[in-house]
């Protein structure tokens, strides 16, 4: 018998926030109570995991200690809060069904089948040998199966799967792997594959097989994964590849590539520990890696490119698919036709994909939001995602500062929307460019989707100043307040948030293609002061015309001339652009009037320009095309930079005229195109860097933000970063959220907040 004085008894009442609901949180839980021998039960709420405990003081706390310090690997934990209750003598400790109260807690984005799974997967004694859907309660689908918080079954596309008894008895035994793993499912009562031929159901016993050994044979295979359909090749072969370009109508963008291991990926791309480490990161996204040379990749897969986008398996169905595959690599792209939206409904993809997939992978599980797969590059050991969709959609992005209510529309090229709630701002998955139609439809659902999803409404609606974007104009139709939010402004806010920095002051540096300016010219290199929710535009580089406004953009030899008339005036028209004396003489008559030549200091387009200049790229086929082309013919071991000359004093003006004819100059003196292409990023980022250096010391400001779609150029961001240490500035980029436009809408939440705060 033990003393009564340790028969004392006390109660806990125990609340766990973030992103702890379909990773196994609850039964970790259970473990560490049963452990302790604690009475009480734990379970999921509309506010996060509730737990209550009974037992001995100590123990009690040692169970609340090992909350704050353990937690199963997938999970986020926010917050733990917890108070004395009084008694109520449970019996035992149980894992209780979910109470719906307000829906707050946050949906877990999609993971990639976990090791554990992986193994059963291939083992030929086990249940679920070969069952393209197996999952447990620390991998599997999440965002893309949910149709309403809280995350439970009941509301997943899994309703309509009853568990047979075996995967029952799983799912509700605290001590399996399997407990409470919501799209939980075998063979005998789970989904299931099947192949098509067109919209022909083909009567084959292994179609996952069947498709590997078609796409061996060079035919053109869509699969449909988390988030919707892609379209999958042998990417060895150049014939094959060609043919899907062709059927895709896709001009010389690059196509992702899966690998089928780590080590076979080794063999294609060159990878560093961090590069390795989100290959095999259970949020899988593409990376882009150096090419090795030689490689076994069909050059057409990434035209030109220094890079390749590889990614590994991340469901079952790419592991059986892969096992199968001959070559080490398939290409695996989105499931679309040009600029598209993704297909993700069964429906769509038989009457859409017919054109381009031979044969069709699917099975009969309703994905109910898409996700196109994420990509992005390793700088510095930091992953800086340029598409941030599967494997990161919905997890939000917390800042100090309170963001309520608020929808922002984001911009039209990489459109993402945000909603924001509490602190918390939820980034949508990737929508495309709205200038597709198709897109725009499904912007509007997915608006009204993510809002029902997630429970959040918004009483204000921030917008891009861009008077023309669909975004602004469609924004400007729903209910609400409405406010506009300056382009650049929302890029290094969208830096600032993520760096947990919005508390402070900032020299923002926003370098992209093109933005709307408070004075209604295009902006687009901006060094701005960024305080108490204001910004003030410091320092840009030179306007220069745009000759044909938007088919500048498309054509950037009409930059090049733009660029080149504007530093030697009519010596431009001997210089040699891949344009007739005719069209340049036209484009000079433009620029002289001001007819349809709006001026624009966008630096992307110079980027444009110096890459027709150099006869790199006279005609883009996809967005970013000539700056990216221009990058990838850079020779790193060149040395040296241009002069360069900063007018003005209040508002600092970069002259481009001495770089355009030094440029010129080294041409004719038959300087090689990769010489000049690095001497022009270095003189970017030293233009970069002396000015922001000017700025900020005039201003008394530490933190300089860099953000915009130019700093996806990996020359550009590094030599900045580089020269910025040399210099003891403290630079800040985009990690998580792109730098391109799929980041404004983080600052436009941002900038609504801070403006209302005042
Ligand atoms: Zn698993
Ligand atoms: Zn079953
Ligand atoms: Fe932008």
């Amino acid at each position: 018998m033990r003393d009564q004085k340790f028969e004392e008894v006390v109660a806990y009442r125990i609340n766990v926030n973030g992103v702890v609901q379909g990773v196994g949180y609850r039964p970790f839980v259970y473990h560490i109570a049963t452990e302790l021998g604690l009475n009480g039960f734990v379970l999921n709420s509309g506010n996060g995991v509730i737990v209550e405990v009974e037992g001995r003081p100590e123990d009690c706390l040692k169970f609340i200690e090992r909350l704050k310090a353990e937690k199963p690997p997938r999970a986020i934990v926010k917050t733990i809060s917890y108070e004395k209750i009084p008694l109520k003598g449970h019996d035992g400790f149980r894992v209780e069904q979910t109470i719906s109260e307000e829906v707050e807690t946050l949906c877990p984005p999609d993971v990639a089948v976990c090791q554990d799974c992986l193994n059963e997967l291939f083992n030929p004694d086990d249940r679920r040998y070969l069952y393209p859907f197996i999952n447990c309660i620390n991998c599997g689908p999440r965002f893309t199966i949910l149709e309403r918080l809280p995350y439970d079954r009941v509301n997943t596309s899994m309703r309509p799967f009853k568990m047979c008894g075996e995967c029952e008895r799983e799912y509700s035994n605290p001590m399996n792997r399997r407990f409470k793993a919501e799209p939980n499912a075998c063979g005998a009562c789970g989904p299931g594959v099947k192949l098509y031929y067109k919209d022909k159901l083909l009567r084959v016993s292994k179609p996952i097989s069947e498709a590997a050994r078609l796409i061996n044979k060079g035919f053109i295979v869509a699969v449909k994964g988390y988030g919707g359909f892609h379209i999958a090749c042998d990417a060895t072969r150049g014939d094959v590849v060609s043919e899907l370009r062709r059927r895709k109508k896709r001009g010389n963008k690059p196509f992702a590539i899966m690998v089928k291991n780590i080590e076979e990926a080794e063999n294609i791309v060159e990878l560093n520990d961090a590069e390795k480490k989100w290959l095999l990161h259970y949020s899988a996204p593409i990376i882009l890696a150096k090419k090795r040379e030689p490689n076994p990749i069909a050059e057409d897969v990434a035209p030109g490119m220094k890079y390749l986008g590889v990614f590994l398996p991340y469901t079952p169905i790419h592991h059986i698919l892969m096992r199968g595959i001959e070559p080490p690599a398939i290409v695996l792209t989105s499931g679309n036709i040009s600029e598209e939206p993704i297909i993700f409904r069964d429906r769509e993809a038989f009457e859409k994909l017919e054109s381009i997939a031979d044969y069709v992978l699917t099975y009969n599980r309703r994905i109910v939001n898409f996700a196109d797969d994420s990509v992005g590059f390793v700088q510095d050991g930091q992953l800086r995602l340029v598409r941030r969709s599967r494997g990161f959609v919905p997890e939000p992005i917390e800042v100090e500062l309170n963001v309520d209510s608020v929808l922002a529309m984001g911009a039209d090229l990489n459109n993402t929307f945000a909603l924001a709630k509490k602190g918390r701002i939820f980034i949508s998955q990737y929508m495309g460019d709205l200038e597709n139609l198709s897109i725009r439809k499904r912007y509007l659902e997915t608006i009204r989707r993510m809002q029902q999803l997630l429970n959040l409404k918004y009483d204000r609606v921030a917008y891009d100043l861009h008077p023309a974007y669909y975004s602004s104009q469609i924004g400007l139709s729903l209910n609400g307040e409405k406010i506009p939010v300056q382009h650049h402004y929302a890029h290094v806010l969208s830096a600032m948030a993520e760096n947990n920095i919005l508390n402070s002051e900032a020299l923002g540096v926003a370098f992209d293609g093109i933005g709307y300016g408070k004075d209604g010219k295009l902006w687009g290199s901006e060094f701005i002061i960024v305080r108490k929710g204001e910004y003030v535009r410091r320092g840009h580089f030179k306007y220069v015309p745009m000759p044909g406004g938007e088919k500048a953009v498309t054509e950037p030899a009409r930059m090049a001339f733009s660029y080149l008339y504007d530093a030697m005036g009519e010596d431009a028209l001997k210089i040699d652009i891949g344009l007739s004396d005719n069209v340049k003489r036209a484009l000079k008559n433009m620029v002289d009037k001001g007819i349809n030549a709006p001026l624009t200091c966008g630096l992307g387009r110079m980027f444009d320009a110096v890459s027709a200049l150099l006869g790199v790229c006279l005609t883009r086929t996809f967005e970013g095309e000539p700056a990216v082309m221009l990058e990838m013919v850079a020779d790193m071991d060149a040395e040296g930079s241009y002069p360069f000359k900063i007018l003005g004093d209040k508002e600092y003006v970069v002259d481009t005229a001495p770089i355009i004819s030094m440029i010129v100059e080294e041409m004719k003196r038959n300087i090689p195109v990769r010489v000049i292409s690095k001497r022009f990023h270095e003189t970017i980022a030293r233009i970069t860097v002396e000015l922001a250096d000017t700025i900020r010391l005039e201003e008394g400001i530490k933190n300089i933000v860099l953000s915009g779609g130019v700093f996806q150029n990996r020359i550009v961001s590094t030599r900045v970063k580089r020269l910025g240490e040399e210099r003891g500035l403290k630079t800040f980029f985009n990690n998580i959220v792109p730098t391109n436009d799929g980041g404004i809408s983080l600052g436009q939440v941002v900038a609504s907040s801070l403006a209302g705060e005042e």
